[in-house]
Protein backbone atom coordinates (compact mmCIF):
# COMPACT_ATOMS: atom_id res chain seq x y z
CA UNK A 1 0.00 0.00 0.00
CA UNK A 2 0.96 3.68 -0.35
CA UNK A 3 0.69 5.61 2.93
CA UNK A 4 0.87 8.84 3.61
CA UNK A 5 1.23 10.42 7.45
CA UNK A 6 0.27 13.86 8.10
CA UNK A 7 2.64 15.09 10.41
CA UNK A 8 5.11 18.00 10.70
CA UNK A 9 7.51 16.52 12.43
CA UNK A 10 9.19 13.39 10.22
CA UNK A 11 12.00 13.29 13.16
CA UNK A 12 8.94 12.96 15.82
CA UNK A 13 9.56 9.13 17.75
CA UNK A 14 5.85 8.84 16.80
CA UNK A 15 5.97 9.33 12.95
CA UNK A 16 9.49 7.48 12.89
CA UNK A 17 7.86 4.43 14.43
CA UNK A 18 4.99 4.84 12.30
CA UNK A 19 7.50 5.02 8.84
CA UNK A 20 9.80 2.15 9.92
CA UNK A 21 6.59 -0.01 11.03
CA UNK A 22 5.10 0.95 7.76
CA UNK A 23 8.20 0.14 5.81
CA UNK A 24 8.95 -2.99 7.85
CA UNK A 25 5.58 -4.44 6.58
CA UNK A 26 6.60 -3.86 2.85
CA UNK A 27 4.58 0.07 2.28
CA UNK A 28 5.34 2.62 0.89
CA UNK A 29 5.56 5.92 3.20
CA UNK A 30 5.91 9.50 3.03
CA UNK A 31 5.00 11.90 5.45
CA UNK A 32 3.78 15.06 4.64
CA UNK A 33 3.40 18.10 6.38
CA UNK A 34 -0.44 19.34 6.48
CA UNK A 35 0.75 23.06 7.13
CA UNK A 36 2.30 23.25 3.14
CA UNK A 37 -0.66 20.87 1.41
CA UNK A 38 -2.70 23.28 -0.17
CA UNK A 39 -5.91 22.55 -2.41
CA UNK A 40 -8.42 23.13 -4.72
CA UNK A 41 -12.34 22.85 -3.43
CA UNK A 42 -14.58 21.46 -6.42
CA UNK A 43 -17.18 18.76 -7.01
CA UNK A 44 -15.10 17.71 -9.72
CA UNK A 45 -11.90 16.56 -9.03
CA UNK A 46 -10.38 17.32 -5.71
CA UNK A 47 -6.77 17.53 -5.52
CA UNK A 48 -4.15 18.20 -3.27
CA UNK A 49 -0.71 19.75 -4.03
CA UNK A 50 2.22 19.85 -2.20
CA UNK A 51 6.19 21.49 -2.59
CA UNK A 52 4.10 23.04 -6.50
CA UNK A 53 3.01 19.46 -7.84
CA UNK A 54 0.20 17.50 -7.43
CA UNK A 55 0.29 14.76 -4.28
CA UNK A 56 0.52 10.86 -5.26
CA UNK A 57 -2.63 9.41 -4.31
CA UNK A 58 -2.48 7.25 -1.18
CA UNK A 59 -3.98 4.19 -0.13
CA UNK A 60 -4.60 5.36 3.34
CA UNK A 61 -3.50 8.71 5.27
CA UNK A 62 -2.43 8.29 8.96
CA UNK A 63 -3.16 12.30 10.74
CA UNK A 64 -0.75 12.89 13.21
CA UNK A 65 -2.27 16.60 14.24
CA UNK A 66 -0.86 18.51 16.92
CA UNK A 67 -3.82 20.12 18.53
CA UNK A 68 -2.30 24.20 17.75
CA UNK A 69 -2.90 23.20 14.37
CA UNK A 70 -5.98 21.35 13.70
CA UNK A 71 -8.26 24.11 11.92
CA UNK A 72 -5.78 23.94 9.13
CA UNK A 73 -5.00 20.26 9.13
CA UNK A 74 -8.41 18.37 9.83
CA UNK A 75 -9.54 20.52 6.42
CA UNK A 76 -6.36 18.83 4.75
CA UNK A 77 -7.96 15.46 6.16
CA UNK A 78 -11.26 16.26 5.18
CA UNK A 79 -9.63 16.69 1.64
CA UNK A 80 -7.76 13.42 1.26
CA UNK A 81 -11.63 11.98 2.63
CA UNK A 82 -13.40 13.49 -0.69
CA UNK A 83 -10.56 11.72 -2.81
CA UNK A 84 -11.89 8.86 -1.32
CA UNK A 85 -8.46 7.89 0.76
CA UNK A 86 -8.82 6.05 4.11
CA UNK A 87 -8.47 7.96 7.26
CA UNK A 88 -6.88 6.10 9.69
CA UNK A 89 -9.09 8.69 11.84
CA UNK A 90 -11.44 10.67 10.57
CA UNK A 91 -11.50 14.44 10.18
CA UNK A 92 -14.96 14.42 12.33
CA UNK A 93 -13.88 12.42 15.09
CA UNK A 94 -10.82 14.22 15.72
CA UNK A 95 -12.28 18.01 15.95
CA UNK A 96 -14.91 16.08 18.19
CA UNK A 97 -12.42 14.62 20.32
CA UNK A 98 -10.32 18.14 20.42
CA UNK A 99 -13.29 20.12 22.11
CA UNK A 100 -13.30 18.86 25.88
CA UNK A 101 -16.51 20.43 26.35
CA UNK A 102 -18.26 18.52 23.65
CA UNK A 103 -16.22 15.43 23.86
CA UNK A 104 -17.32 15.39 27.71
CA UNK A 105 -21.54 15.90 27.10
CA UNK A 106 -21.31 12.76 24.58
CA UNK A 107 -18.97 10.76 26.64
CA UNK A 108 -21.73 11.19 29.66
CA UNK A 109 -24.95 11.01 27.30
CA UNK A 110 -23.66 7.18 26.69
CA UNK A 111 -23.40 6.60 30.27
CA UNK A 112 -19.34 6.88 30.83
CA UNK A 113 -17.79 7.96 34.29
CA UNK A 114 -16.54 11.12 34.20
CA UNK A 115 -15.63 13.29 36.94
CA UNK A 116 -18.23 15.72 37.70
CA UNK A 117 -17.47 18.46 35.41
CA UNK A 118 -18.87 21.96 35.21
CA UNK A 119 -18.25 24.78 33.04
CA UNK A 120 -19.86 28.24 33.03
CA UNK A 121 -19.24 31.44 30.73
CA UNK A 122 -19.78 34.61 33.16
CA UNK A 123 -17.99 34.95 36.56
CA UNK A 124 -21.35 35.90 38.59
CA UNK A 125 -22.31 32.25 38.25
CA UNK A 126 -18.90 30.64 39.41
CA UNK A 127 -19.87 30.67 43.00
CA UNK A 128 -23.20 28.18 42.90
CA UNK A 129 -20.77 26.39 39.50
CA UNK A 130 -18.61 25.45 42.60
CA UNK A 131 -21.35 24.48 45.06
CA UNK A 132 -22.58 22.59 41.84
CA UNK A 133 -19.90 19.78 41.16
CA UNK A 134 -18.98 19.56 45.20
CA UNK A 135 -16.92 22.41 46.07
CA UNK A 136 -13.40 22.40 46.86
CA UNK A 137 -10.92 20.77 46.30
CA UNK A 138 -11.31 21.19 42.80
CA UNK A 139 -9.26 20.87 39.85
CA UNK A 140 -9.69 24.15 37.45
CA UNK A 141 -8.78 23.17 33.64
CA UNK A 142 -7.74 25.80 30.50
CA UNK A 143 -10.14 24.22 27.56
CA UNK A 144 -7.30 24.83 25.15
CA UNK A 145 -4.37 22.99 27.87
CA UNK A 146 -2.29 19.84 27.09
CA UNK A 147 0.47 17.92 28.34
CA UNK A 148 -1.01 19.25 31.93
CA UNK A 149 -0.62 22.63 31.06
CA UNK A 150 -3.33 25.11 32.64
CA UNK A 151 -4.47 22.19 34.90
CA UNK A 152 -4.39 23.84 38.39
CA UNK A 153 -5.45 21.74 41.67
CA UNK A 154 -7.49 24.54 44.04
CA UNK A 155 -7.38 22.90 47.84
CA UNK A 156 -10.08 25.65 48.94
CA UNK A 157 -12.93 27.64 47.81
CA UNK A 158 -11.15 30.73 48.01
CA UNK A 159 -8.07 29.38 45.79
CA UNK A 160 -10.75 28.31 43.03
CA UNK A 161 -12.41 31.75 43.38
CA UNK A 162 -9.10 33.36 42.70
CA UNK A 163 -7.57 31.03 39.61
CA UNK A 164 -11.38 31.03 38.40
CA UNK A 165 -10.86 34.47 38.34
CA UNK A 166 -7.79 35.55 36.94
CA UNK A 167 -8.71 32.61 33.83
CA UNK A 168 -11.76 34.65 33.26
CA UNK A 169 -9.80 37.75 33.20
CA UNK A 170 -7.32 36.77 30.67
CA UNK A 171 -10.46 35.85 28.70
CA UNK A 172 -9.56 32.10 28.72
CA UNK A 173 -12.17 29.54 28.99
CA UNK A 174 -12.35 26.77 31.48
CA UNK A 175 -14.11 23.81 33.56
CA UNK A 176 -13.91 22.76 36.73
CA UNK A 177 -14.06 19.59 37.66
CA UNK A 178 -14.45 17.10 40.84
CA UNK A 179 -10.65 16.52 41.98
CA UNK A 180 -10.44 12.46 42.24
CA UNK A 181 -7.48 12.37 45.17
CA UNK A 182 -7.90 8.70 45.42
CA UNK A 183 -6.65 8.63 42.24
CA UNK A 184 -3.21 9.41 44.43
CA UNK A 185 -1.73 11.54 41.18
CA UNK A 186 -1.62 8.27 38.82
CA UNK A 187 -3.77 7.85 35.37
CA UNK A 188 -4.17 4.82 32.91
CA UNK A 189 -3.07 5.28 29.53
CA UNK A 190 -5.13 2.78 26.76
CA UNK A 191 -3.92 2.69 23.93
CA UNK A 192 -6.91 1.39 21.89
CA UNK A 193 -7.26 0.09 18.23
CA UNK A 194 -10.18 -0.46 16.94
CA UNK A 195 -12.21 -2.60 19.58
CA UNK A 196 -9.36 -3.62 22.00
CA UNK A 197 -6.64 -2.17 24.28
CA UNK A 198 -3.65 -2.85 22.68
CA UNK A 199 -1.48 -1.79 25.51
CA UNK A 200 -1.41 0.18 28.90
CA UNK A 201 0.93 2.06 31.22
CA UNK A 202 0.23 3.87 34.38
CA UNK A 203 1.64 6.98 35.05
CA UNK A 204 2.26 8.25 38.02
CA UNK A 205 3.25 12.01 39.17
CA UNK A 206 6.81 12.75 40.68
CA UNK A 207 6.28 14.00 44.53
CA UNK A 208 4.37 17.21 44.85
CA UNK A 209 2.58 16.96 41.87
CA UNK A 210 -0.88 15.23 40.97
CA UNK A 211 -0.81 15.64 37.44
CA UNK A 212 0.80 12.28 35.52
CA UNK A 213 1.79 13.78 32.46
CA UNK A 214 4.89 12.32 31.53
CA UNK A 215 5.65 16.20 30.42
CA UNK A 216 5.36 17.20 33.70
CA UNK A 217 7.72 14.67 35.47
CA UNK A 218 5.75 11.70 35.85
CA UNK A 219 6.86 8.29 35.42
CA UNK A 220 5.48 5.36 33.22
CA UNK A 221 5.30 1.84 34.00
CA UNK A 222 3.48 -1.56 32.25
CA UNK A 223 -0.04 -0.59 33.73
CA UNK A 224 -2.83 -3.81 34.13
CA UNK A 225 -6.49 -3.22 33.69
CA UNK A 226 -9.38 -4.23 35.43
CA UNK A 227 -12.16 -5.57 32.48
CA UNK A 228 -13.87 -2.67 33.43
CA UNK A 229 -11.41 -0.44 32.96
CA UNK A 230 -10.38 -2.10 29.26
CA UNK A 231 -14.38 -2.00 28.74
CA UNK A 232 -14.59 1.67 29.47
CA UNK A 233 -11.51 2.90 27.33
CA UNK A 234 -12.97 0.62 23.87
CA UNK A 235 -16.74 1.92 24.78
CA UNK A 236 -15.01 5.75 24.98
CA UNK A 237 -13.02 5.36 21.51
CA UNK A 238 -15.80 4.38 19.87
CA UNK A 239 -18.33 7.41 21.17
CA UNK A 240 -15.87 9.78 20.13
CA UNK A 241 -15.84 7.62 16.77
CA UNK A 242 -11.62 7.17 16.51
CA UNK A 243 -9.85 4.29 15.40
CA UNK A 244 -6.59 4.87 17.30
CA UNK A 245 -7.52 6.45 20.57
CA UNK A 246 -5.35 7.13 23.91
CA UNK A 247 -7.92 7.30 26.56
CA UNK A 248 -6.51 8.48 29.85
CA UNK A 249 -8.70 7.02 33.11
CA UNK A 250 -8.47 8.04 36.87
CA UNK A 251 -9.09 5.32 39.25
CA UNK A 252 -12.03 7.10 41.02
CA UNK A 253 -14.26 5.39 43.96
CA UNK A 254 -16.99 5.71 41.78
CA UNK A 255 -15.18 3.46 39.00
CA UNK A 256 -12.65 4.46 36.28
CA UNK A 257 -13.65 8.18 35.31
CA UNK A 258 -12.80 9.00 31.63
CA UNK A 259 -10.52 12.23 31.54
CA UNK A 260 -9.32 12.69 28.08
CA UNK A 261 -9.75 10.79 24.59
CA UNK A 262 -6.41 11.71 22.45
CA UNK A 263 -7.08 11.43 18.99
CA UNK A 264 -2.92 11.60 18.22
CA UNK A 265 -1.91 9.51 20.89
CA UNK A 266 1.75 9.72 21.60
CA UNK A 267 4.18 6.13 21.03
CA UNK A 268 7.07 6.77 22.79
CA UNK A 269 5.80 6.30 26.47
CA UNK A 270 3.85 3.44 25.83
CA UNK A 271 5.70 1.40 23.72
CA UNK A 272 8.84 1.90 26.17
CA UNK A 273 6.63 1.35 29.25
CA UNK A 274 5.35 -1.93 27.60
CA UNK A 275 7.88 -3.49 24.98
CA UNK A 276 4.93 -3.02 22.74
CA UNK A 277 5.15 -2.69 19.00
CA UNK A 278 2.20 -0.35 18.88
CA UNK A 279 3.04 0.85 15.43
CA UNK A 280 3.51 -2.02 14.06
CA UNK A 281 -0.39 -2.29 15.27
CA UNK A 282 -0.99 0.34 13.78
CA UNK A 283 -0.14 -0.53 10.30
CA UNK A 284 -1.86 -4.21 10.55
CA UNK A 285 -5.34 -1.99 11.54
CA UNK A 286 -4.82 -0.28 7.94
CA UNK A 287 -3.84 -3.43 6.46
CA UNK A 288 -7.29 -4.60 7.60
CA UNK A 289 -9.31 -1.83 6.67
CA UNK A 290 -8.28 0.43 4.20
CA UNK A 291 -10.34 0.52 1.58
CA UNK A 292 -11.50 3.38 -0.58
CA UNK A 293 -14.08 5.75 -0.01
CA UNK A 294 -14.45 4.06 3.03
CA UNK A 295 -15.43 6.86 5.53
CA UNK A 296 -18.09 7.01 7.74
CA UNK A 297 -18.55 10.72 7.34
CA UNK A 298 -17.34 10.90 3.66
CA UNK A 299 -15.78 14.08 4.99
CA UNK A 300 -18.88 16.08 5.10
CA UNK A 301 -19.11 16.59 8.39
P1 LIG B 1 -4.02 17.50 29.63
O1 LIG B 1 -5.00 17.20 28.55
O2 LIG B 1 -3.42 18.86 29.54
O3 LIG B 1 -3.03 16.39 29.86
P2 LIG B 1 -5.63 16.46 31.78
O4 LIG B 1 -7.04 16.85 31.97
O5 LIG B 1 -5.36 15.11 31.18
O6 LIG B 1 -4.89 17.60 30.96
O7 LIG B 1 -4.90 16.55 33.18
C1 LIG B 1 -3.51 16.33 33.37
C2 LIG B 1 -3.27 15.38 34.55
O8 LIG B 1 -3.77 15.94 35.74
C3 LIG B 1 -3.98 14.05 34.38
O9 LIG B 1 -3.20 13.13 33.65
C4 LIG B 1 -4.20 13.62 35.82
O10 LIG B 1 -3.03 12.97 36.34
C5 LIG B 1 -4.38 14.93 36.56
N1 LIG B 1 -5.82 15.26 36.69
C6 LIG B 1 -6.58 15.89 35.75
N2 LIG B 1 -7.85 16.03 36.16
C7 LIG B 1 -7.92 15.48 37.39
C8 LIG B 1 -8.99 15.31 38.33
N3 LIG B 1 -10.22 15.76 38.10
N4 LIG B 1 -8.69 14.69 39.51
C9 LIG B 1 -7.43 14.23 39.76
N5 LIG B 1 -6.39 14.36 38.92
C10 LIG B 1 -6.62 14.98 37.74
Amino acid sequence: MKIGILSRGPKLYSTSRLVEAAKQRGHEVRVVNPLRCYMNITSQKPEIHYQGVELERFDAIIPRIGASVTFYATAVLRQFEMMGVYPLNESVAIARSRDKLRSLQLLSRKGIGLPVTGFAHHADDIDDLITLVGGAPLVIKLLEGTQGKGVVLAETKKAAESVIDAFSGLRANILIQEFIKEAGGADMRCLVIGDKVVAAMKRTAKDGEFRSNLHRGGSAELGKLTPIERQTAVHASKVMGLNISGVDILRSNHGPVVLEVNSSPGLEGIETATGKDVAGMVIEFIEKHAKQGRTRTKGKG
